[in-house]
């Protein structure tokens, strides 16, 4: 439909998967937001030893980190599984840390990913280790089952050529209710898509390892549901390199 209006958008749509979560109990076997990993057992578990309100290096031992997302392929199939994959897992140190390395983001959780075949855990670890501290309540994700809706996201009118941009404003306009923007940077939990820059202008990172483009993987956003606050009530997104998935990821809060 949007096509149809815009067809100059082509070039630009991108599959994104919203994941609606909902307080629930999900199994190790499902997606879900804060709930169980399919973990192996014979693989630590992941731990943060950067310094930081609460403890660290010197203030005690690594602080295990927190389920954040554990998304099946079967579930939200898209472009963005390397081949032999069909799991994706998310953690994050629960607490702030003041000078975080340079592909995490300032004053936000530092995150973990996973990427994996399901089949290869055949010994699952039971009961990975509690967080031994947090910072805040909003950085502990409560268990959610997810739904998956697959949408077409576009970005930003600023990252558009300029000529496309006042036909999209326009667009915008004529399709949302209430001012309501449901064209471009679609909000909440989603695999893919694009990214909003409502606090700034748009910003593009370069893989630290090939130079390349990255695109956006994973929007962790602030909300009642999973109990989540990132920021200023923000987003926690993650980008990685399209090339290649074992380069390493950017997260960014916004
Ligand atoms: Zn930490
Ligand atoms: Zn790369």
């Amino acid at each position: 439909m949007i096509l149809a209006a815009l067809p100059e958008l082509a070039p630009y749509a991108r599959d994104a998967v919203r994941l609606d979560p909902e307080r629930g109990e999900p199994d190790h076997g499902d997606s879900s937001v804060g709930g169980p990993l399919l973990w192996p057992a014979d693989e630590p578990w992941p731990g943060c030893s950067l310094p930081d309100e609460t403890g660290g290096p010197d203030g005690g031992p690594a602080a295990p980190m927190v389920p954040v997302a554990q998304i099946f392929r079967r579930d939200v199939p898209g472009p963005w599984w390397p081949d032999g994959t069909d799991l994706l897992q998310v953690l994050w140190c629960p607490n702030e840390h003041g000078d975080p390395p340079a592909h995490q983001a300032d004053a936000a959780p530092v995150v973990e990913l996973r990427w994996r075949r399901a089949a290869d855990v055949t010994s699952r670890l039971a009961t990975p280790p509690a967080p031994t501290r947090y910072d805040e309540d909003g950085y502990l994700p409560r268990a959610c089952t997810v739904t998956a809706e697959h949408v077409t996201d576009f970005p930003h009118r600023e990252e558009l050529p300029e000529e496309l941009r006042p036909r999209l404003a326009e667009l915008v306009r004529s399709t949302g209710e209430e001012g309501r923007d449901v064209i471009t940077r679609l909000a909440g939990w989603k695999l893919g898509g694009w990214p909003t820059w409502h606090l700034n202008h748009p910003t593009v990172f370069e893989c630290a390892d090939c130079g390349t483009a990255m695109t956006l993987l994973f929007t962790a956003a602030s909300d009642a549901e999973t109990g989540v606050v990132v920021g200023r009530y923000g987003d926690l997104r993650i980008f990685t390199c399209p090339t290649d998935h074992r380069h390493g990821f950017q997260a960014d809060l916004h």
